[in-house]
């Protein structure tokens, strides 16, 4: 990878080459978003478009000032089965085109929905969650002209307790303060630009992206940056490479697709493409924990070739990342993956499981799970075959075989209890009883008297139901349920549902 080789000068480069700042600016240009601004654009917008823009908050900073959050959706104040992504922008307060990014995307989807079909596709289909500013305190602190503004990336926790903002020595960076490779990481000098902060997720900015992304479950987190002291610019970092040795991540290939995807729909000032690269696991960082805890797909880019731009320049610079993420939401959009639902078979009601997809599974990322509210999951992949396993407690799990090209394939997952499930606890144990008879492979159930009249299906160990043996079983009787002629040798599941009472047991068949 020829990006690769020119990292190690790319990193003296950037050391030597700083975002030098105007030292007579007082403040940044005007044509950056203040959060005030961008208050009342939210209430204008809030008014022309009801249906579409939904204003609420992630959470509150740590000065208790409010963090507006949109979500941007067809019904957009409800929450519908629909795939997430969560945008945000300024976790660096002395970074602020990503802001702008937002400001402009948000502004492309509300003039272009029912206009334009590509954009009133991404309107009805998705929900898009936009953060323009994440670290308000810091950002407030930068665009009220203090003294280092330009400096300003952290929070304004008043590390030495002196009830003034102090520079260096206050604050928290927001990219070091995650719970991942927490104790590897230690820059624990308060005074560092880089400070990692008292313990994990002590700034409540960053608990509010994680409880989001852990309730919402989106399928790309996109965490806008600018390069102020580095020199990667105009770059998108996908997840990521395990820095202890574990190698590329179980979706590399499909994390890297998507953001040579998008990079190559993003043009710099020079007309250029954007440039993506993997990132590695090592440090506390958002996109380290995302991808590391819950599996979701998270990229950090680096907007533009440097950091602050002055008139016009300020709105063209965020119009462009604007433009190339629509390569981004398409992707999202129109796959290739695999969705779908995980349910309780009998109730119909949405299950946390834990999907799997063997050929995209390691031990170095947490679990992939449903989001709550629909058990939805989304997984974007490349073209192939698939052999996906959802899984819950106390319920059987069950896998299913998918061949992906190149749109989502449907995968839904309605699971089988494993218990004696809902409706009053059972007095009798009805399949006790339950054994296979001789050579015609019959079950036998002795149902208790006093029950409603019974269904009788017989499923196998993937959750798969196989046959049903009989309905409108007489309660206080003996039946003899003959198998399907069919079936395999191997152990099976019996279920009777009698009303609002259930119960499955095990058999195992002899061939
Ligand atoms: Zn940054």
């Amino acid at each position: 990878m020829s990006v690769f080789r020119s990292r190690l000068f790319a990193i003296l480069l950037g050391v030597l080459i700083l975002c030098s700042i105007a030292a007579s600016a007082t403040e940044p240009d005007p044509h950056y978003w203040r959060l005030a601004d961008i208050q009342a654009q939210f209430d204008i917008w809030e008014a022309q478009y009801p249906d579409i823009f939904h204003q609420t908050t992630i959470g509150t900073s740590g000065r208790r000032v409010d963090i507006p959050m949109v979500r941007i959706s067809d019904n957009a104040a409800i929450s519908e089965a629909e795939p997430r992504m969560l945008f945000h922008g300024a976790l660096h307060s002395n970074e602020p085109n990503g802001t702008t990014a937002i400001m402009k995307s948000m502004e492309a989807l509300l003039l272009g929905y029912g206009k334009n079909p590509a954009t009133t596709a991404r309107v009805d289909s998705l929900e898009i969650f936009f953060v323009p500013i994440l670290n308000v305190d810091g950002h407030h602190h930068v665009f009220s002209g203090d003294v280092a503004w330009a400096d300003w990336r952290k929070t304004l926790r008043d590390n030495n307790q002196n009830g003034e903002v102090d520079f260096p020595a206050d604050g928290v960076d927001l990219n070091r303060n995650w719970d991942w490779n927490w104790d590897e990481y230690d820059e624990d000098n308060s005074s560092s630009l880089k400070y990692k902060g008292p313990f994990p997720f002590s700034e409540p900015e960053i608990a509010a992206v994680r409880d989001f992304i852990l309730q919402q479950r989106p399928v790309v987190v996109v965490d806008y940056h600018s390069p102020v002291t580095i020199s990667w610019r105009s770059y998108i970092f996908w997840p990521w490479v395990d820095n202890g040795g574990g190698g590329m991540g179980p979706d590399a290939a499909v994390s890297e697709d998507v953001a040579e995807l998008w990079a190559g729909a993003t043009l710099n000032e020079d007309g250029n493409p954007y440039h993506d690269i993997y990132a590695y696991s090592t440090l506390p960082k958002e996109q380290c924990w995302v991808y590391g805890r819950t599996g979701i797909l998270a990229y950090i880019m680096e907007i533009s070739d440097h950091c602050w731009w002055s008139g016009a320049q300020v709105d063209t610079v965020g119009a462009r990342v604007a433009r190339g993420s629509n390569a981004l939401v398409d992707r999202v959009l129109e796959g290739p993956g695999i969705r779908g639902q995980v349910r309780d078979e009998g109730t119909g009601e949405a299950l946390v499981a834990e999907v799997k997809i063997d050929e995209m599974h390691s031990d170095l990322v947490g679990p992939r799970l449903t989001e709550a509210g629909h058990g939805m999951y989304h997984r974007l992949t490349t073209a192939g075959s698939y052999t996906v396993t959802a899984s819950c407690e106390g319920y059987f799990p069950q896998t299913q075989c998918v061949s992906v090209a190149s749109s989502w394939e449907q995968l839904d997952f309605d699971l089988v209890a494993s218990t004696s499930g809902v409706g009053p606890a059972i007095e009798y144990p009805w399949l006790a009883t339950a054994h296979v008879l001789g050579s015609d492979h019959s079950v036998r159930l002795e149902m208790p008297a006093g029950l409603p009249s019974a269904t009788v299906e017989l499923f196998d160990l993937r959750g798969h139901r196989v046959g049903i043996l009989g309905g409108d079983l007489e309660s206080g009787r003996t039946h003899d349920l003959k198998l399907p002629d069919q079936i395999s040798g191997g152990v099976y599941l019996v279920r009777v549902v009698a009303g609002d009472q259930r119960q499955t047991g095990r058999v195992t068949v002899v061939r």
